[in-house]
């Protein structure tokens, strides 16, 4: 099956399952687990941080980082549709007290500058406190741009809110602008990185930030359940992932552009931007096509997330080859389609 669903699909190869094979292991909850030590000790150096910490999950990274930043009546803000508002269950108001105070995003991913100042609630017991400022990079494939990022640093430092970044795709952002990751990560006080999507392990996150910091993100990672023992078995495969896996993120943002071109040149199809910036490609259809479309690729072996507009991800389980057989499919769908 040719996957585009999403970036957490990937198996892990032979070289990552190797690695998870021979990982030293102890107690991490000892914090004796050798291989956990060394992904956070390389996670903090790469990230520009000074300590990190391993989580199970993306959404538990983040959920820890917002209890870190913020206590009971507090409050956050945060785009509209962003994973830590939007996608985590309401974690932060349903275990912190934590309020969010969502924005609409612009069409390029970012929230207003102004709304956001608009948002930040004066110091008055009516109110909650405004605490974080939380972004995400990238937002549905797009990059936020590092002159963005620094704006809304100095707003979060004018306004003495922490400043955190949904990082979970953080990597694509730093591909597809040639820079190293640190340079991005290095804006916020804490970054949470994802190394299940396109860096292909298979669990596993790492949440960033300043030593105090971290020291209080791992009592309520313990909190939350995420203390695990031999842990190692899967950071070994994070380890492996940021070895070997950056650079070829370039390679799945080449698919990506190269796909979002295919089918841009189908007329019952729309493409957002005309293109794709990193691994994911937005099209849009009618409706009634979209419910063909699904079961038709799925006979040819592609599977496909619903939602109009869909979301097309590649990843290091799809090849070029795999684009190639996949325009080719959407094509033949369209004739038959228009045929019929
Ligand atoms: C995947 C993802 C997360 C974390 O999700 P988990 O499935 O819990 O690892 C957080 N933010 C964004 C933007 C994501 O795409």
């Amino acid at each position: 099956m040719i996957d585009f669903r999403s970036d957490t699909v990937t198996l892990p190869d032979e070289g990552m399952r190797g690695a998870m094979a021979s990982a030293e292991l102890g107690d991490d909850v000892y914090r004796e687990d050798p291989t956990v030590n060394r992904l956070e000790s390389m996670a903090a150096d790469m990230s520009g941080h000074d300590s990190a910490l391993f989580f199970p999950t993306g959404t538990q990274s983040n959920l820890a980082a917002l209890l870190t930043h913020c206590e009971r009546g507090d409050e956050y803000i945060v785009g509209q549709n962003a994973h830590t508002y939007k996608y985590e269950g309401g974690g932060a108001a349903v275990l912190g007290g934590i309020q969010p105070q969502p924005i609409e995003f612009e069409a390029d991913g970012t929230l207003d500058l102004e709304k956001i100042r608009a948002k930040i609630k004066p110091d008055d017991f009516h109110f909650a406190k405004t605490r974080l400022l939380a972004l995400e990079n990238t937002v549905g494939g797009q990059v936020i741009g590092n002159d963005y990022i620094r704006r809304a640093q100095w707003l979060a430092r004018e306004h003495g809110l922490s400043f955190h970044l949904d990082g979970a795709r953080i990597m694509n952002a730093a591909v597809a602008q040639e820079i190293p990751w640190h340079e991005i990560a290095v804006y916020f006080d804490s970054v949470s990185i994802c190394l299940s999507k396109g860096l292909g392990a298979p669990a596993g996150s790492v949440l960033c930030g300043p030593d105090p910091f971290i020291v209080k993100a791992r009592r309520w990672r313990k909190v939350l359940g995420g203390g695990m023992r031999q842990a190692g078995v899967v950071a070994s495969a994070g380890i492996y992932a940021l070895e070997n896996n950056i650079e070829r993120l370039a390679d799945d943002h080449a698919n990506a552009a190269c796909l979002a071109e295919g089918l841009l040149a189908i007329d019952e199809l729309s493409i957002r931007n005309d293109a794709a910036q990193t691994n994911m490609v937005f099209a849009s259809m009618e409706n009634s096509a979209m419910k063909k479309l699904l079961p038709f690729m799925r006979d040819n072996g592609i599977l496909l997330s619903a939602g109009n507009p869909m979301r097309l991800v590649t990843h290091l389980d799809i090849s070029k080859q795999d684009i190639d057989f996949a325009i080719e499919k959407f094509k033949s769908f369209f004739q038959q389609n228009n045929s019929v």
